[in-house]
């Protein structure tokens, strides 16, 4: 089982892995049974681990278009672990990727950050970001959406999909990193003394400012917090070594 999202377009694939899975990530001390549990999770949905490419993840804003042309040739990216080719490459110092080619499956990992999807469906353009706090408010949601449209991509055709992820019910922040929300100060919710965050609603607002239709937006109601048995939660497990899930967007080739 997992997540699916865009089931309105079989030509894409938009998938989420579930804690049964195994956890995914991409740097780890259990490397290997991570990559093995990615190379089985990819398998189950049809995907050679090798046509995925997935982001560093540095909680930025920055967004890569990507081909496997320019992935094999970019010099700082790198393959996974002792599997190499198999487990596919990895792009540093991004959170964010998009492509137009078919047939190239990107990802982002996540456990309480937000996975989201993008697709152009008219343009053939789809696109990923792994979206937690700092990324939110520093703008990877605009910044994916720009690099699509660099890609061909309408904003009135790009159909977007939030994956699970902690929702406001645990999302709890402290005043030191308040004045970061200053601009979404409808999102910040103050309830017996603590302070909760709506990242979901940000997000969205983000994507009507960048002119999405409200009715192309697709989401989880999930909290990867309060479902223990379905997901890993960095906030909930506290652990020394966080354990992932992974989300993947590609588009099949036709056969
Ligand atoms: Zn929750």
């Amino acid at each position: 089982m997992a997540f699916h999202f865009f089931k309105k377009f079989p030509e894409v694939s938009a998938v989420v892995s579930e804690r049964k899975d195994g956890s995914m990530k991409v740097f780890s001390e259990q490397s290997e049974e991570n990559q093995e549990n990615r190379i089985r999770f990819f398998a189950e949905q049809g995907i050679a681990a090798e046509r995925v490419v997935s982001a560093g993840l540095v909680h930025g804003k920055n967004v890569e278009i990507t081909t496997v042309h320019s992935v094999t040739h970019n010099p700082r990216s790198w393959f996974m672990c002792n599997n190499r080719e198999k487990t596919g490459r990895v792009i540093p110092a991004t959170d964010a990727l998009v492509t137009r080619e078919k047939n190239l499956f990107l990802a982002v990992t996540a456990a309480d950050c937000l996975p989201v999807f993008f697709f152009d469906p008219v343009a053939g353009v789809i696109g990923i970001a792994h979206a937690g706090w700092r990324g939110i408010v520093s703008g990877v949601i605009g910044e994916t959406l720009k690099k699509m449209s660099v890609c061909g991509a309408a904003k009135e055709n790009v159909s977007v999909a939030i994956g699970p992820h902690i929702r406001v019910c645990h999302f709890e922040i402290q005043t030191d990193i308040l004045p970061r929300f200053a601009q979404y100060e409808k999102y910040v919710i103050k309830k017996e003394g603590r302070i909760y965050v709506d990242l979901e609603g940000i997000v969205k607002e983000q994507l009507r400012v960048a002119g999405i239709a409200k009715t192309h937006i697709e989401t989880s109601p999930l909290c990867t917090f309060c479902e223990s048995q379905t997901f890993f939660s960095y906030r909930r497990e506290r652990s020394k070594e966080p354990q992932v899930m992974v989300a993947t967007i590609g588009m099949k080739e036709k056969t």
